[in-house]
């Protein structure tokens, strides 16, 4: 194994959106993968049709391909081991179970649902540990293991629907080894004789996906802890095949931990904290029920990846700012941790503002120009980059580029009345009036001339300087918001601030 080629898979089931904690999964399958100069496939494990979900297969490939993950190989692009879709591979699978039936490690099983049930009751009746098809109970139904040879004949030419179950050994010590937590030795009293091939004619997600790991060339198989439990019965399924040698090494990643509490970090959390668990939006088919994204929320996909990366791991410096190059260097499963995680909506922004800074005016004006237009508004270069320059600190998020920024291009067409409550009354309607008079005599409009105009104005009426320019910004900028009065005054011009100056003289209280 140590000359082969490192070639890690994300196998994702097309059963609705990716939950971020799954673009974390593909994102370090990516990182260790070309870190070591190995490939990385991505397969869509959508063997069980009943929770198959239309459009869920469209929206990971995009989500993934807005992340900057790109596959070597794929279900669109193809590749040498495909097809890469495993409904598309079904007739594979069924020889793998009889294999494993002919050397006696699986077994066909004849039970109804019905008569599943009634074990499952007597069981819990005998208070016996474990409810379920097992080395204990597995003689007490109906199978190739306590049918005879004439009945088992019989059923199979009557043609009742079976299912292929894993043979789970009595009283063995199963080992994983984790290359995240070490050793894992689990007993095989833990385990359950499960389905490995369906009366429908499918595998199960356990069958398909170690016939496929195996066919495909896995070496490493590097998915969500929610999997360990799992994992002794796909170590078996690799003995009971023939396939130990070239087992994968396993790797299962810490769970992403609500912000508060303990618990997983679910899409109700994302619903109660308000912020988005999914990469982009999403609409639900069934419900028509629509998820918030953070691309649609005004995220840059190189921030999403940077905030997502430290969720599970730390390259052991300082460094918080990483570009995805940068992260192939450094990236190692060593430094991913063995404990959940916990999501932190706030850190999120942080790393959004950090992107947004590290761009150019130019560049951010290209962000804001699609919402501009939205709104109707088309405004001259060189105006907009002045906008831009001025606000671009206080943005996080695309969009505040447009919250920061909106009076720039439309005059309030209204004033927040709170702030009307505050700073308003017939005696500042009057110093403001007086005020417009100084401003029109003002032959130059720049940051200096008004500093000095206000300076002497206030002196000349004995006010405090919030004594005007609180009322001045209201009317200004229709609220108590936005960078220093000064610099918008200058951007928007002796004509507009004239402009609206007269309006609030004319709409506000006198
Ligand atoms: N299809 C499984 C999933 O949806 C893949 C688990 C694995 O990586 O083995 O997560």
């Amino acid at each position: 194994m140590s000359n082969q080629r490192i070639r890690v898979r994300f196998a994702p089931s097309p059963t609705g959106p990716l939950h971020i904690g799954g673009v974390r999964t593909a994102l370090y399958n990516y990182l260790f993968a070309k870190k070591l100069g190995g490939e990385i496939i991505l397969r869509i494990e959508d063997t069980d049709q009943n929770r198959y979900v239309p459009g869920a297969e469209d929206y990971i490939l995009e989500s993934l391909s807005w992340c900057g993950i790109h596959f070597d190989e794929d279900v669109v692009k193809g590749g040498p081991y495909g097809p890469y879709r495993q409904s598309e591979r079904k007739t594979i699978y069924k020889q793998y179970a009889e294999q494993l039936v002919q050397s006696g490690h699986a077994y066909y099983a004849f039970d109804s649902e019905e008569e599943l049930d009634q074990m499952r009751e007597r069981l819990k009746h005998a208070h016996a540990q474990q409810a379920q098809y097992g080395p204990l109970t597995r003689l007490g139904m109906r199978n190739s293991l306590t049918l005879s040879s004439e009945e088992l004949k019989d059923i199979k030419i009557s043609g009742a629907p079976y299912v292929i179950r894993i043979k789970i050994p009595e009283n063995e010590e199963i080992k994983v080894n984790d290359l995240i937590r070490g050793e894992v030795v689990v007993h095989s009293s833990n385990l359950d004789d499960k389905v490995l091939f369906k009366s429908d004619g499918w595998p199960t997600y356990h069958l398909a996906n170690i016939v496929d790991d195996h066919t495909m060339a896995i070496t490493h198989v590097i998915r969500g802890e929610e999997w360990l439990p799992s994992a002794p019965l796909h170590v078996l399924l690799y003995r009971y095949l023939g396939w130990e040698d070239t087992m994968p090494k396993f790797a299962h990643l810490p769970l992403l931990l609500k912000p508060d509490g303990n618990g997983k970090l679910s899409k109700r959390d994302g619903d109660r904290l308000g912020f988005p668990v999914f990469p982009l939006q999403w609409s639900d088919p069934g419900t028509q029920e629509t998820s918030s994204g953070y691309r649609e929320s005004g995220y840059l996909p190189e921030a999403f990846v940077n905030m997502l990366v430290f969720l599970g791991w730390n390259p052991g410096t300082d460094q918080e700012i990483f570009s995805i190059g940068e992260l192939i260097e450094t990236f190692s499963l060593e430094r991913v941790g063995k404990h959940g995680s916990k999501f932190d909506p706030e850190k999120a922004k942080w790393f959004n503002h950090q992107y947004l800074q590290k761009k150019t005016d130019n560049e951010l004006a290209d962000l804001l120009i699609p919402i501009l237009k939205d709104n109707g508004i088309s405004p001259l270069r060189d105006y907009l980059l002045k906008v831009i320059n001025l606000i671009r600190e206080r943005a996080n998020l695309i969009p505040d580029l447009w919250n920061q920024s909106s009076f720039f291009f439309e005059a309030p067409s209204v004033y927040d009345p709170q702030v009307i409550q505050k700073v308003w009354n017939p005696a500042v309607s009057k110093t403001i009036s007086a005020f417009a008079e100084e401003v029109k005599l003002l032959s130059d409009w720049n940051n200096d001339s008004l500093h000095r105009l206000i300076e002497e104005f206030i002196t000349s009426h004995n006010i405090k300087m919030g004594q005007l320019m609180n009322p001045l910004r209201l009317i200004i900028v229709g609220c108590n918001l936005g960078p220093g009065m000064m610099e918008i005054a200058t951007i928007l011009g002796k004509e507009e601030f004239i402009r609206r100056m007269k309006t609030g003289l004319e709409r506000l209280p006198k």
